[in-house]
């Protein structure tokens, strides 16, 4: 049928890379495989779009229309807000513009249904005037959904501070998490207005009509298994992985092309790759003892660096973290001499990496990641195991699930103060590393995560389980709005 006359899904995605990512696949998928329409939102915070958001809207896939809502205004809120806040803010800021384009939209094609992520979920209001399903696609694990879906009973439950809490929290299926792996607006104090705020966002998301979740069953089993005396929980359906499958901006531009020649020139597995996602950010005492053991391995390495940030580990996270821009010298970060003495060795990216391209690539044998959720899922994808260095968020919890559950990864052991919880020093990097990609720990972890990666292949083929839960989905969709129009 016309792209026009399909029922169109309205996607609403909150001014967070690793959701909208994600997002961008699923919109993709739409389009292509369900017979919808798919227009993408996407609740801008800033007014100037970041690196990391042209690269994507550059590359959008076909069919999709991506459209940036107007940023609330620069000065809605105190420079000192916390990213999680103008998160939020900018999503709710996003709701009249969604309405608009809802109703605009609806004048030409029948609206299916409104896709919404965790931070837009009061934009389900629109939905329930337009009488279609709102669904939520969660983009991290089932384990932090089910931690959230949980949460108002945990709640209920508890004495004194999660941080304190000396059991871990056990959910169905899912790894023992312990106080000190819970995402930071948990371990906030419960009196607190982050907290109230995450609680809240928690109950919402028990509201919608469904929930999306970028995961896959062979990797979480458990996947829509709550406990038995929880409150109402909408019907849960694993879609996942979805990940960037497009060249990235520019994609095939100089850097990239001289990029994947340099890691044709590279042993098979020989190259470790190390980033930590759109936001994160190291120390700078940090950084230096991370550069320090990236020469002492000898080993060739692609590092998709930020300049360091004291105070925060999500410093980065409306890409306004990379180079220098009170500095001359935009790797002048590093410590002196270090990109001369691994200069053939190693290479250092400040811009927006092309990711998935180097996972892709054959010569990479271990990459070094903050386990933000996407990147989990594209080493998985790609068979390539992990050094585990969560930061922020909940990738303490991701990087418990990987190592102790899927045996893809080996985690960095941090000790005393540094961002997002720990210095790492020069020699557990190095060991930890090393862990990972020589002896019978590394063939092991290796072997895993082959293997995963081709149940994460198959679960998103035409029979897998992932696209027949996202089949089962649109159909329910594309009914109703069938019979809508009788
Ligand atoms: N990414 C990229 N180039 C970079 C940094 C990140 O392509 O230089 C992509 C990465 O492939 C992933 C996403 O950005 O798809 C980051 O999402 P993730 O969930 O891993 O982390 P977040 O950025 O949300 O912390």
């Amino acid at each position: 049928s016309p792209a026009s006359a399909r029922p169109h899904v309205l996607l609403l995605c909150s001014p967070c890379m690793g959701h909208l990512i994600p997002f961008a696949e699923l919109a993709r998928r739409l389009v292509a495989d369900h017979g919808l329409a798919a227009t993408l939102l996407f609740a801008a915070a800033t007014d100037a779009p970041s690196e990391q958001y042209a690269a994507l809207a550059s590359s959008v896939p076909d069919g999709v229309d991506l459209v940036s809502l107007p940023a609330p205004p620069a000065d809605a809120l105190p420079p000192s807000t916390p990213v999680r806040e103008r998160v939020l803010h900018a999503a709710l800021s996003a709701v009249p513009h969604v309405r608009d384009t809802a109703r605009s939209l609806a004048s030409t094609s029948p609206i299916a249904a409104l896709v919404v992520d965790m931070a837009s979920v009061p934009a389900r209001d629109v939905a329930v005037e337009l009488g279609v399903p709102c669904y939520m696609f969660f983009t991290s694990p089932w384990m932090l959904l089910s931690l959230f879906l949980h949460l108002p009973e945990l709640d209920a439950g508890l004495v004194g501070e999660y941080r304190d809490a000396t059991e871990p929290i056990r959910l169905p299926g899912c790894v023992p998490i312990h106080a000190r792996e819970l995402p930071g607006s948990l371990l906030a104090d419960r009196s607190s207005e982050t907290y109230a705020g995450f609680l809240s966002l928690a109950k919402d998301a028990a509201r919608v009509d469904g929930i999306l979740v970028n995961t896959f069953r062979e990797l979480e089993p458990a996947v829509g298994e709550v406990g038995t005396n929880c409150v109402k929980v909408p019907p849960v359906h694993a879609i996942g992985p979805l990940v960037w499958t497009r060249p990235v901006a520019g994609g095939v531009n100089q850097d990239h092309a001289r990029l994947i020649t340099w890691l044709d020139q590279q042993a098979r597995g020989s190259v470790v790759f190390l980033s930590f996602g759109s936001g994160g950010t190291l120390t700078w005492r940090q950084t230096t003892e991370l550069a320090l053991a990236l020469e002492a391995t000898g080993r060739p390495f692609i590092w998709a660096a930020k300049r360091p940030h004291e105070d925060t580990a999500d410093g980065a996270f409306f890409g306004t973290g990379r180079g220098g821009d009170d500095d001359d010298d935009p790797l002048g970060f590093l410590p002196r001499g270090f990109v001369e003495r691994t200069s053939g060795v190693g290479l250092v990216l400040l811009s927006w990496a092309p990711q998935t391209a180097i996972l892709a690539h054959a010569a990479v044998g271990c990459f070094v990641t903050h386990c933000g959720w996407n990147s989990s899922l594209e080493s998985i994808l790609n068979g390539v195991p992990m050094v585990a260095w969560p930061l922020y968020a909940e990738q303490k919890m991701n990087a418990a699930m990987l190592e102790a559950r899927a045996g893809v990864a080996a985690r960095v052991n941090a000790a005393g103060p540094g961002n997002g919880g720990g210095f790492v020093s020069k020699e557990e990097i190095v060991s930890v590393i090393r862990r990972v990609m020589d002896g019978d720990e590394a063939t092991m972890m290796k072997r895993r995560i082959g293997e995963l990666g081709d149940r994460a292949t198959r679960a998103l083929t035409m029979d897998g389980s992932s696209n027949l839960a996202l089949a089962k989905v649109t159909d329910v969709w594309k009914s109703s709005t069938s019979s809508d129009e009788k």
